[in-house]
């Protein structure tokens, strides 16, 4: 056997969860597909139980330290704001901090306790039979643990490999998403929603600010890709005003797709965060809840 368990996708669930069995004492080994971590910010938001919960293993410091601290923040879009102030928490606010950020803080944390995790080569498939479960690798290597969990995200290979349905709906709403800087950006916490659409603004660290929100112009499924006049054009028409967006650093667009996996374990294998689970990013919902 090459390890306790395998973790395949070195996302911030595969990676939290790599550190946890590590203060197990569990031997892990984390398999991930892409050669280097994604530069992408994608989920910003941590909410107050997800730091409670990091600061629970004294890891909060450094999420309080660098990130934003939002003290009302919106529920599916609308244009009243939850105020999060009232919360019977220590961190009482939403804390944007871009998701690479946390995966890179979490990654640092397993390795540091002893995990080994190795990049650039994507899981094709597995077998359990009896007290084992043997991993296949693109490059033709083979992993043999004691568990496997599958934290590969929503498209989730292990998932497939294990015969686990994953029933649900496909999308069939999109909201747009980008992050720039803003030549006249609106006050802290602006959203807006009317008859032409929703627009929130956030802040990143660093000075970039996420707009982001729902384009009733804008719902072809076909359509990945949002550019930079795209975006100004949509913030512009929703709200009423020129913020002189410029500068995006990402850029994209996401749907509501709702799946739930139909077991969460079958055997020798468990399946974890998107893996297991995904519904729209909106609001901060799947990167908080697979942690
Ligand atoms: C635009 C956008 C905005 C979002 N905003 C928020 C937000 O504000 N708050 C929030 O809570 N959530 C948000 N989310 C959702 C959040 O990003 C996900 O829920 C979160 O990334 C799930 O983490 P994960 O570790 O389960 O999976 P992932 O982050 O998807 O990680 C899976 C990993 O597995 C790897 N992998 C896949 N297949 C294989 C394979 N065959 N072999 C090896 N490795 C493999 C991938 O490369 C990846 O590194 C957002 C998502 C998007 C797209």
């Amino acid at each position: 056997v090459d390890a306790d368990v395998v973790i395949v996708g070195a996302g911030p669930v595969g990676l939290l969860l790599a550190a946890e069995l590590r203060l197990a004492g569990v031997g892990t080994v984390v398999l991930e597909r892409e050669a280097e971590p994604s530069p992408h910010p994608k989920a910003l938001g941590l909410h107050a139980r997800t730091v409670e919960q990091l600061a629970m293993r004294g890891l909060a410091e450094p999420f309080l330290a660098g990130g934003v601290r939002v003290p009302a923040w919106h529920f599916g879009f609308l244009e009243r704001r939850l105020d999060l102030g009232r919360l019977d928490s220590p961190y009482p606010f939403l804390l944007a901090f871009p998701q690479h950020r946390t995966e890179a803080l979490l990654a640092e944390r397993a390795l540091a306790l002893g995990s080994t995790i190795r990049r650039g080569d994507p899981v094709t498939g597995l077998q359990q039979d009896g007290g084992e479960v043997r991993v296949r690798t693109g490059d033709g290597g083979t992993w043999t643990a004691g568990w496997v969990v599958g934290a590969d995200g929503a498209g989730s290979t292990v998932r497939r490999a294990a015969g686990i349905g994953f029933p649900g709906t496909d999308a069939d709403t999109y909201a747009y998403l980008g992050d720039a800087r803003a030549d006249r950006p609106p006050a802290p916490g602006f959203g807006v929603q009317n008859e032409r659409g929703a627009l929130i603004v956030a802040p990143l660290p660093g000075g970039l600010l996420r707009f982001t929100g729902y384009d009733p112009a804008d719902q072809a499924p076909d359509r990945r890709e949002l550019t930079l006049d795209g975006l100004r054009e949509a913030v512009g028409r929703i709200s009423g005003a020129d913020f002189g967006v410029r500068d995006p650093a990402w850029l994209t667009r996401f749907g509501n797709a709702t799946r739930v996996a139909e077991a969460y374990r079958r055997g020798r294998v468990l399946l974890a965060g998107d893996a297991a689970h995904m519904h729209f990013p909106a609001g901060g919902v799947g990167l908080n809840l697979g942690l």
